[in-house]
């Protein structure tokens, strides 16, 4: 979708977009657009700074942690915001509760963009669980030689297991405690089918080890699994904080736009 009707609203909108994310960036990209000719609107994403070398949004980025919900509160204040975006990735629960927090307090609308779960289909074998611990207490009766793309946050869970080999992906490395039998592949989406089943065959691979993050980009191993027959061991997310949420950037880019304060009216001014 582009924001050709966005010319109007665009003057008074003023976003932060929590990021880290594809859809971040493509609703960066989408709103940069929107108010490159509105003087006064202003579209901020703001990135953890937990990767090296992040892929920057379109328009202004800002980098690193606001110090907590009083932080986040107080930066949407003197930035004059009047709208959040939560896009980042649904494993990200603190900085989703920040946001609420925070948008709580000042006023400012808050919307989350959060892809949907993966969901099984004919031919998966998925095993649910409900956090990394109970993932590496399953893992041992699954397989023996485990594809983790769990993230580099997620490690130590894994460490302790003796007799399991790991593929383990991840966009930067890792810090220990890590598994001992590994092989670290430094790499990031999105992926395909072809190199995903190349990968598993190339490592003898017996089981995908994966945080349900849903999504397009990442998703090819779950179709690659599928086809090698390996059984998926899948990492629930926790609930979501309860706010408006929608799954597809179009959504976020209807919902900003239908803000009062996107066209103009009283209420931009918050806190
Ligand atoms: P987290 O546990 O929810 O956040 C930890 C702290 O990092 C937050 O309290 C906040 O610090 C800061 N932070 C997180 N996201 C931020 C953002 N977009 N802008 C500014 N500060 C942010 O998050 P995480 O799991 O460490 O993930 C960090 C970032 O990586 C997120 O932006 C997320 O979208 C991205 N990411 C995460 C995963 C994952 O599996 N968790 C995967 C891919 C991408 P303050 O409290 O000081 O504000």
């Amino acid at each position: 979708m582009t924001t050709g009707g966005a010319g109007g609203a665009g003057p008074q909108l003023r976003v932060l977009i929590l990021g880290g994310t594809a859809q971040a960036r493509q609703l960066a990209a989408e709103l940069a657009a929107a108010t490159a000719a509105a003087p006064s609107g202003r579209v901020v994403t703001s990135l953890a700074g937990r990767v090296a070398r992040p892929r920057l949004p379109a328009g202004e980025t800002r980098v690193g942690g606001f110090g907590g919900p009083v932080g986040l509160a107080r930066w949407l204040r003197d930035e004059q915001m009047t709208a959040v975006v939560d896009a980042t990735h649904p494993f990200a629960t603190r900085i989703s509760a920040s946001a609420v927090a925070a948008c709580a307090e000042t006023g400012v609308a808050l919307l989350a963009l959060r892809r949907p779960g993966w969901v099984a289909g004919p031919g998966d074998d998925w095993h649910r669980v409900p956090g990394l611990t109970a993932a590496a207490a399953a893992l041992p009766a699954l397989g023996r030689r485990a594809m983790l793309t769990t993230g580099r946050q997620s490690l130590a869970a894994f460490a302790p297991l003796d007799g399991i080999f790991f593929l383990i992906r991840t966009v930067d490395p890792p810090q220990p405690p890590l598994p001992a039998d590994r092989v670290l592949l430094l790499d990031r989406g999105p992926y395909t089918v072809d190199g995903e089943l190349a990968l598993m065959r190339r490592h003898d691979i017996d089981v995908l080890v994966t945080k349900d993050s849903g999504g397009e980009e990442t998703a090819a191993k779950l179709t690659a699994a599928r086809h090698l027959g390996l059984p998926v061991l899948m990492v629930d997310r926790t609930p979501a904080p309860d706010t408006a949420t929608v799954a597809t950037v179009d959504a976020a880019l209807a919902w900003l736009l239908a803000q009062p304060t996107a066209a103009g009216a009283p209420g931009s001014q918050t806190g």
